[in-house]
């Protein structure tokens, strides 16, 4: 490749819309061009990247078996109507109509696709099953940001596992933690295998993978001498033990079944078959509780929206009372509003942190006060009693730290959940049809692409792990007007070429300063220079990106050097 004839509209100066170290990096080397808000535009180099965090994933989703499908992205209504999502996923479910009147969806993640195809299953003897895709996923996101962090369409590497029972399931989900710790690591990504709550997915158990960073948007609790880790989401969502200070007294306007404290909470039971879904804001640091009541199934997904909606900020307990209060009907009605004087979980942390955790729910943790005790795991809520008090870990007493991570993974026990309502089932030993057991396992690629430049970059630009880098060499004619360095630039280039390396030859009739900057910002691995003074002793200069250690090789040595 000839960087005179690539398309890397590098940026001399920063662009005043980036919001994160790496969305400025990507526009500002010239990878990647905003569409509209949360849509971009992948140059070449994007490109390039991009297929080598694929190449990677597949690598090792081959490596435990899974098969690799490709199924659409536009969807009829259906399947996701008898999975009961088609409500649930609210606002952020693309929706649009066929020319016939057929409502139908972009994909926002592939359950119910896979489970249609999984029809054809039939007998225990065809599990267990590993699929998979790189797909592009539509979500309307509230709050595109970060670049490619967040963005409206992303590519998805989603994956499906089909098992007969619970312990195949163990099984199949174990292969994928293992896998992804590997395809992280591989990646250059230091991700934290975390304890997680499983949102619209449904299901029992979930862990994401989450890579510590500034710009992330997740809190995560983690422990680094046990290793210990969770989503503070998955954490908040653990009932508080009865606090002595009760909370204000809950407005008039709520209907309020007498709950007024925590331990009030733990008792109580909700008055019918409506279920009860918490939602815990961060208020001036005080964790408030607000509970809501709504029919069966509550859709969360539509409180988030309609919540997110009324430009809830957390700055003022009664704004929130009035927006919640203003909800429509059908969404649910707020049974009771709890300030509690909780003792912060990393008052500094939550600063700033989005206003409202979503998905900390009560699914688990059941309100109908009987459950509660069973249902909370006591060691986990005894890990986060120590964070409030004394920010050490009951597992091993050393000290926990919370941390700003992005999720660059996540990995779900899902059940028979969409199995029964899809009807994916198949012969047993005995003879008899039992729904089969699904898993569901994804990795955002670009995001997975921004997270990476977000762990490694200087105050120069990108700095790529070679696994992942666009190129691993470009050659740097330094002085182009010279047809000597030239000709000795083209052979080191064809030498690389030859061996296998992926290289770019920058030929540009710039000047070297140019090309080693652009180099630098690019994040190329190597830098190879050919210039006057070293072709006199037959030399070049061979750069780390990594390290700036520049040394001279001799020409014909340079490619045994940079492999
Ligand atoms: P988030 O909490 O950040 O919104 P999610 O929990 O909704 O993510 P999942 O449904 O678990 O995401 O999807 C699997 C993976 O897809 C995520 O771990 C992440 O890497 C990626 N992903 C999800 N949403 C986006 C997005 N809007 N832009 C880019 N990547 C995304
Ligand atoms: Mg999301
Ligand atoms: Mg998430
Ligand atoms: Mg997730």
């Amino acid at each position: 490749m000839r960087w005179s004839q690539m398309f890397v509209p590098t940026l001399r100066d920063d662009p005043a819309e980036a919001d994160a170290p790496s969305h400025r990096l990507l526009l500002r080397a010239g990878y990647v061009r905003q569409l509209t808000a949360g849509h971009y535009s992948l140059l070449p180099l994007a490109v390039r990247v991009r297929a080598r965090i694929i190449e990677i994933i597949r690598a090792e989703m081959d490596a435990i078996g899974a098969q690799e499908m490709l199924l659409p992205a536009l969807h009829p209504a259906e399947p996701w109507q008898r999975s009961g999502r088609w409500e649930l996923m609210g606002q952020e479910m693309f929706r649009l109509r066929d020319r016939r009147g057929a409502d139908h969806a972009l994909g926002m993640t592939h359950e119910e696709i896979f489970a249609t195809v999984a029809r054809e299953l039939n007998s225990y003897r065809r599990l267990p099953q590993q699929w998979y895709q790189f797909q592009t996923k539509f979500r309307d996101e509230p709050r595109p940001k970060g670049g490619l962090m967040r963005t409206r369409e992303f590519t998805m590497k989603d994956a499906y596992s089909f098992d007969l029972d619970g312990a195949g399931l163990d099984a199949s989900f174990g292969a994928y933690h293992g896998a992804y710790t590997r395809i992280f690591e591989r990646l250059g990504l230091p991700a934290l295998a975390c304890e997680a709550s499983s949102g619209t997915m449904g299901g029992s158990d979930s862990t994401e993978f989450m890579c510590p960073a500034d710009v992330g948007e997740d809190l995560v609790v983690h422990c680094p001498a046990c290793g210990y880790a969770a989503n503070i989401e998955r954490a908040t969502s653990v009932l508080p033990a009865a606090s002595d200070a009760p909370g204000p007294a809950a407005p008039e306007r709520f209907d309020t079944p007498g709950v007024r404290t925590i331990e009030d909470l733990r008792a109580y039971d909700a008055p019918d078959d409506r279920q009860i879904k918490t939602l815990v804001y961060v208020l001036d640091g005080t964790l408030t509780l607000v509970l809501l009541r709504g029919d069966h199934p509550l859709n969360e997904q539509k409180l988030v929206d309609a919540t997110g909606a009324t430009g809830i900020r957390a700055a003022d307990p009664a704004e929130i009372q009035d927006a919640l209060g203003a909800l429509p009907g059908s969404l649910g009605a707020v049974d009771a509003f709890l300030p509690t004087p909780l003792p912060v979980i990393a008052d500094e942390a939550l600063r700033g942190r989005r206003d409202m955790f979503t998905g900390a729910n009560t699914d688990d943790v059941h309100l109908r006060g009987v459950d509660v005790d069973r249902d909370i795991e006591v060691g986990k809520w005894a890990d986060l009693r120590e964070v409030e008090a004394g920010q050490r870990c009951v597992r091993c007493g050393e000290a926990l730290e919370i941390r700003r991570a992005i999720e660059v993974g996540h990995i779900f026990k899902l059940g028979d959940r969409y199995a029964r309502a899809l009807g994916v089932e198949v012969l047993d030993p005995d003879g008899k049809r039992v729904p089969v057991v699904m898993g569901s396992y994804g990795i955002g690629v670009e995001r997975a692409m921004a997270a990476i430049i977000e762990i490694h970059n200087d105050d120069r630009g990108i700095v790529w792990p070679l696994a992942v880098a666009p190129f691993q060499v470009t050659v740097v004619v330094a002085q182009s007007d010279d047809a000597e360095v030239a000709e000795a630039a083209e052979d080191v280039y064809a030498a690389l070429k030859g061996a296998g390396v992926d290289v770019v030859i920058d030929d540009r009739a710039e000047r070297a300063g140019v090309k080693f900057r652009d180099a630098e910002l690019t994040g190329i691995p190597f830098r190879v220079t050919v210039g006057r003074r070293g072709l006199a002793e037959g030399t070049a200069e061979v750069t780390a990106r990594a390290t700036g250690d520049t040394e001279k090789v001799p020409l014909d040595a340079v490619v045994a050097h940079v492999r």
